[in-house]
């Protein structure tokens, strides 16, 4: 098994991301603007932030498709400055979607990159539908992948970049669009991985994702990491004393928003659908006095509540935005986010070119020591490996 086996002796040596101080610019804009990372083998790792916070960016700096201006970073133990074929012998990397040949079958894909990894005809067959078997796609193994929903195009991008077991996978925003079924087992995937000690440092805009599936979280803003920890720690740091309320009559919901905000001197969040309104309190008797004073005004309440915030409020408290609605209808969004969004490192990425020369290296980088490695793979599915043949034999993590 390779060095990016998260067993070997390497692995506990060092976590299997620390970074320092990264920094990305584009022209004026930071898009990174001086992030520290550290994540611990085997963990599930979250990057949650709005659109535009610089999650992707800063997945690219660490999967060496994007060099930082400022800043270093070690993945599973290899230097991104000094050692980009290790960390890219490291990790594997699946975009914010796909980037299959749609013409031809899921299975077809998955044999053709595992020959491409240096597998021999009968192990690819076999390697290919293990993943299959893993993912649950086996019934679609033998359709071409353009009649594939959303979700299964989704799955079947994450089976590509395992044809061999990485250290670290990184997933960029792996359930955007999909539904929540889908969503679910995407996540039931992403757990398996994670139990089987492969890393996982994924982005997301859901912060029912974060708090799903990671062990930590750091939450970015504007290039910047502005907070930390678990999913529990984050709501403690923001406080407990949160008032939730519920309007009898939701007409009035701008009244008694307006009138909270002044009373409690604090921003008021509203929940997406009904006439639920959530606020910080800073003290009970504050609570008490702004509830007393809904009620003057005759604004009843169907409930009220005192209570711990959700992560979605603590979000909301740290970066003083709403977060991002959650999708509305999933395999087709899919499907239109496809071409769209710029994958890391696709070659159809439509922002600026800044890093084209980096992406060349990176392709030929992953194709030179073993000859074996696909050249396109870190720009589709991104499994990337520069020192070793991947044998066949190996065991597969991934498996379930
Ligand atoms: P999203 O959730 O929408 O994918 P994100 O948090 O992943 O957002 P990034 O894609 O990292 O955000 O972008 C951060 C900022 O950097 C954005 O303002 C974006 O427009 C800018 N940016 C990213 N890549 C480039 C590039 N190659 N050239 C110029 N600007 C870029």
């Amino acid at each position: 098994m390779r060095d990016a086996s998260p067993e070997t002796p390497q692995a506990t040596a060092s976590p299997a991301i620390d970074a320092h101080g990264l920094v990305k610019r584009y022209g004026a804009l930071e898009a990174v603007a001086g992030i520290d990372l550290e994540v611990p083998r085997g963990m599930i790792y979250a990057i949650l932030g709005p659109n535009g916070a610089g999650k992707t960016t800063l997945m690219r700096l660490l999967a060496t498709l994007a060099r930082p201006d400022e800043g270093t970073a070690q993945v599973m133990g290899h230097d991104l400055a000094t050692d980009p074929d290790g960390v890219r012998g490291s990790i594997a990397m699946t975009g914010q979607f796909a980037s299959l040949d749609e013409d031809l079958t899921g299975r077809e894909n998955l044999i053709f990159l595992a020959r491409l990894w240096g597998f021999g005809r009968q192990a690819a067959r076999q390697r290919a539908d293990e993943l299959f078997a893993a993912f649950e796609l086996t019934e679609a193994r033998n359709r071409q992948v353009k009649d594939y929903s959303g979700g299964m195009r989704r799955r079947l991008d994450i089976a590509a970049s395992l044809i061999v077991t990485p250290g670290v996978l990184f997933l960029d925003e792996p359930t955007t669009g999909l539904d929540p079924t889908a969503r679910l087992r995407v996540w039931k995937m992403i757990r398996q991985l994670a139990q089987s000690g492969v890393t996982v440092l994924l982005t997301t805009q859901y912060l029912e994702e974060a708090d799903q599936l990671a062990e930590r979280i750091a939450v970015i803003d504007r290039g910047a990491k502005i907070a930390e920890g678990t999913s529990r720690e984050l709501k403690a740091a923001t406080g407990s004393g949160f008032l939730h309320v519920t309007l009898s009559d939701p007409k009035r919901i701008d009244a008694a928003a307006e009138l909270l905000e002044a009373r409690l001197d604090s921003p008021v969040q509203r929940a997406p659908e009904g006439a639920r309104l959530s606020v910080m309190a800073k003290t009970p008797e504050a609570a008490n006095a702004a509830i007393a004073a809904l009620v003057a005004e005759g604004l009843a309440l169907e409930d009220f509540a005192m209570g711990s915030p959700s992560l979605e409020e603590v979000f909301f408290a740290l970066t003083g935005g709403a977060p991002s609605a959650e999708p509305e209808d999933a395999e087709s969004d899919a499907a239109a986010h496809t071409g769209t969004d710029g994958d890391a490192g696709s070659a159809g990425d439509a922002r600026s070119d800044a890093d084209s020369d980096l992406r060349t290296d990176t392709r030929s980088g992953s194709g030179t020591s073993s000859g074996s490695a696909p050249s396109s793979n870190l720009t589709s599915s991104a499994n990337v490996d520069a020192d070793t043949t991947p044998s066949p034999d190996s065991p597969q993590k991934a498996r379930t």
